[in-house]
């Protein structure tokens, strides 16, 4: 009798930590919206002259509950791994750039059984496979804008050896402290002697609700914008194209725009695995479902979120 009160109390206990950790991970959570801010981006202070192409590099597809707080574990998520080839009259160059040809080693090298399979992915076409089936040349790039550098991100750099990588040095210095322990980074990336960083520096100039911002060309055309919380350095770039369309890449922000839409953060579970400062994530979240109401014309597109990327024209095709 006294051993079968022990076990039903030990029942009970592993029931209530199933339940309570089943809720904490997977209870919908809305996040508090900011009130009352004009959250308008001032439109381009000269007509655009950009073109604009996307394309995607690998992809996976998991329950919509692992991309954010309320999503359907009955709802599929397609994730990619994405990059886009902007085209400026002063300059080409790609924001984001996916993943790379060794990725699989770097995996393994990185990563253990049970992380492999909760990070796992499809590899279809580098960025750089792609230019040279499309005959374009890879040269022509003549740098890369990264929104952070997990490895989902930096992957690319070992693609394009010498072609500057922009980041903010808080960014790299935070990176490569952790490359050798946090699962998001992978020292091969970060370590490179044929790496060359280009550091971006943020003005004091505001741009719609954001203290700082950077214009790239001094045309209003591509911006780019401090979104510290996901990673120390996370950066988000607002490009308005020839045809008049604005995209607002937000990087890893979110996974997924309809979680900007409905204020809805990362689940916990991996939120508290990828994203440096939780709770800055979440007040980014919070701005940024601001834009998305006040800025009706734009589309935010995060960085993985495969059915966003697809309404963007495919490369080699541009707008
Ligand atoms: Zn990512």
């Amino acid at each position: 009798m006294r051993q079968l009160k022990i076990a039903g109390g030990i029942f009970a206990i592993v029931l209530a930590i199933f339940f309570g950790l089943g809720t904490y991970l997977f209870w919908p959570v809305v996040l508090d919206p900011i009130d009352d801010i004009n959250a308008t981006l001032p439109a381009p202070t000269q007509p655009s002259k950009v073109r604009l192409s996307a394309m995607t590099t690998g992809f996976n597809v998991s329950p919509q509950a692992a991309i954010y707080s309320g999503g359907k574990f009955t709802k599929s998520h397609r994730s990619v791994y994405s990059g886009f080839v902007i085209e400026h009259p002063d300059a080409t160059f790609m924001l984001e750039g996916g993943i790379g040809n060794k990725i699989a080693e770097e995996h393994a090298r990185n990563m253990n059984a049970l992380e492999r399979r909760l990070f796992a992915f499809q590899k279809t076409e580098t960025a750089k496979e792609r230019m040279i089936a499309a005959r374009y040349d890879p040269a022509q790039i003549e740098f890369i804008i990264l929104t952070h550098l997990h490895w989902d991100h930096a992957a690319v750099i070992p693609e394009f050896p010498g072609t500057p990588i922009w980041t903010e040095a808080k960014e790299l210095d935070a990176a490569q402290a952790l490359s050798d322990t946090h699962i998001s980074y992978f020292a091969e990336h970060l370590n490179r002697d044929d790496t060359v960083w280009s550091f971006i520096e943020f003005d004091d100039k505001p741009y719609g609700p954001f203290d700082k911002s950077k214009d790239i060309f001094g045309d209003g055309s591509v911006v780019l914008i401090p979104l510290g919380g996901h990673t120390k350095g996370s950066i988000g770039a607002v490009v308005t194209t020839a045809a008049g369309k604005r995209y607002f890449f937000i990087g890893d922000v979110s996974w997924s725009l309809e979680a900007i839409k409905l204020l809805r953060p990362k689940t916990p579970f991996v939120g508290n695995m990828v994203d440096a400062d939780r709770e800055k994530t979440r007040e980014v979240v919070a701005l940024l479902h601001e834009v998305w109401k006040d800025n009706p014309d734009m589309l935010i597109v995060p960085t993985h979120d495969g059915p966003v990327v697809a309404q963007l024209s495919s490369f080699p095709a541009f707008e």
